[in-house]
């Protein structure tokens, strides 16, 4: 019998706990294996719309030419870890202080995901959490500025990135930026123009880093001109991070306070990582505390700048940091600037006007206004789509043309070195632009034709090729 504590009453409702019996399992549970397999059958049969589109991309993937300096192609171990369960998860926070609980499993990838992204670049610090290159910028300057504060960072229409600065974009509307430009002549940065922009300036914060820039940038010349004026530096590297962890670049680790980068343009998943080197736990102020650099980071990144994490975001970029450690890799960085050189050499020959005379990284610039009169980089685009070439418009340092029209192309080699191509093969390349841009008759800047028989022709030679190359 069951007394009440507190009135001494008798309780005769309940006399013997019930525990309900669960039992076992009428319908057969899955392995994580059973689960996971097939996911593309399953998407056909629930949503054939979205099934279609995904199967006609991976064609327009294999069968056109992927020529844009911005892409990558990542690999089906990085897809496989995009597409699992790991999404469902959610929580806030870093390793050792989450605000939900369940996260053992989620905790060990991220810790795996930072240990090998520290490894591939030499760094002391990792955050692996941004959502965005353009996120992992943002983190930065909202951790170190304050409304108002100066940045000097590349013009936009000079190949510097929307998140430097530019008016349009949120960093532009809340703090005050100066731009340094190229060399009008030469298409080089002037760092000696940069360390007098400094000096007058005084910034907080510089920027260095492009979207179209195809030479080697000097880190140590940029920490140097930073420490002269006492501004942090910020090296976003997006572009060329992979060149970096194969050391075909020199790396900014240890120069600037913070090296940012998207992770897909290196060819992982997509999203954005913040590094750190020697810096890392420099004393940084807050109110009357004092804490290190890093942490202020992570402070920013949850809850300053982002909510949740993307958990199976960070499970692919584990996985990629992986393959980035790998020998196949490193010698692919090499490649792909091998690559880029035979193009770029192969596009002087045939006369045509390469920014800088050539490239020392993944990508190359051309002036094709100067190629053939009338061409405008919006033209070259269009009129080598319809071929099956699939390259970019670029607006390029002084040009007269507007954004939505330049007179630059970007070219880059990630993708068809990633699949296999070598120095024939950016012969053929050269040559199938070349004739397809000697053959496009001008209407206006935004206009033009093509002879359709002669597209065709170009079409199949493109999917021959690219036939050979199977996607990697
Ligand atoms: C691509 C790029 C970014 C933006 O990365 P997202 O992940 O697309 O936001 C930022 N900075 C530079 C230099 C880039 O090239």
């Amino acid at each position: 019998m069951l007394v009440d504590k507190h009135t001494g009453e008798t309780l005769s409702r309940v006399e013997k706990p019930v525990y309900e019996v669960i039992e076992p399992a009428v319908q057969k549970m899955l392995s994580s294996e059973q689960y996971h397999r097939g996911l593309l059958n399953t998407l056909e049969n629930v949503d054939s719309d979205v099934y279609r589109l995904v199967t006609q991309e991976y064609d327009r993937q294999q069968n056109t030419l992927q020529l844009i300096a911005a892409e990558n192609q990542c690999s089906r171990a990085v897809l496989a870890a995009l597409g699992s369960v790991v999404q469902n998860k959610t929580t806030e926070g870093f390793v050792g202080s989450r605000f939900h609980g369940g996260c053992e499993v989620v905790d060990c990838l991220e810790m795996l995901a930072i240990s090998r992204a520290k490894e591939a670049f030499g760094a002391k610090y990792a955050n692996v959490q941004p959502h965005s290159g353009t996120s992992a910028n943002q983190i930065v300057l909202t951790a170190i500025l304050d409304k108002g504060d100066r940045i000097l960072s590349l013009a936009m229409d000079q190949g510097g990135h929307v998140s430097h600065g530019a008016p349009v974009a949120l960093a532009g509307r809340i703090y005050e930026i100066e731009s340094y430009r190229v060399r009008p002549d030469s298409f080089l940065l002037d760092y000696e123009d940069i360390r007098e922009r400094a000096l007058r300036f005084r910034p907080k914060l510089i920027i260095c880093g492009t979207t179209a820039y195809s030479r080697i940038i000097d880190f140590a010349r940029f920490r140097a001109i930073a420490d002269e004026v006492g501004a942090y530096l910020m090296a976003d590297v997006s572009h060329i991070s992979g060149l970096i962890s194969a050391g075909v670049h020199p790396s900014p680790v240890d120069c600037a306070h913070f090296t940012t980068t998207s992770t897909y343009k290196p060819g992982g998943p997509r999203g954005g990582l913040i590094l750190m080197g020697r810096d890392f736990d420099q004393p940084f102020q807050v109110g009357n505390k004092t804490i290190p650099l890093w942490e202020r980071i992570e402070k920013t990144t949850f809850p300053g700048f982002q909510g949740t994490p993307y958990l199976n975001n960070i499970a692919a970029k584990a996985v990629f940091f992986k393959e980035m450690l790998s020998t196949e890799y490193k010698d692919r960085q090499v490649k792909i600037v091998e690559n880029a050189k035979v193009l770029a050499e192969e596009f002087v020959r045939r006369g045509y006007d390469i920014l800088t005379g050539g490239t020392e990284n993944h990508l190359l610039l051309a002036n094709v206004a100067n190629f053939h009169r009338g061409l405008t980089g919006l033209t070259a685009q269009k009129s080598l789509e319809d071929c099956g070439i699939i390259v970019n418009m670029n607006r390029l340092p002084y040009d007269p043309q507007n954004a939505r029209i330049t007179s630059g192309m970007r070219i880059g080699t990630p993708i068809v070195t990633r699949n296999g191509m070598r120095a024939p093969e950016m012969r053929i390349i050269a040559q199938l632009v070349d004739r397809v841009l000697m053959r496009v008759e001008i209407v206006s800047d935004r206009e033009y034709r093509l002879d359709p028989a002669f597209r065709e022709e170009i079409r199949e030679q493109i999917h021959s090729l690219c036939s050979r190359f199977p996607m990697q």
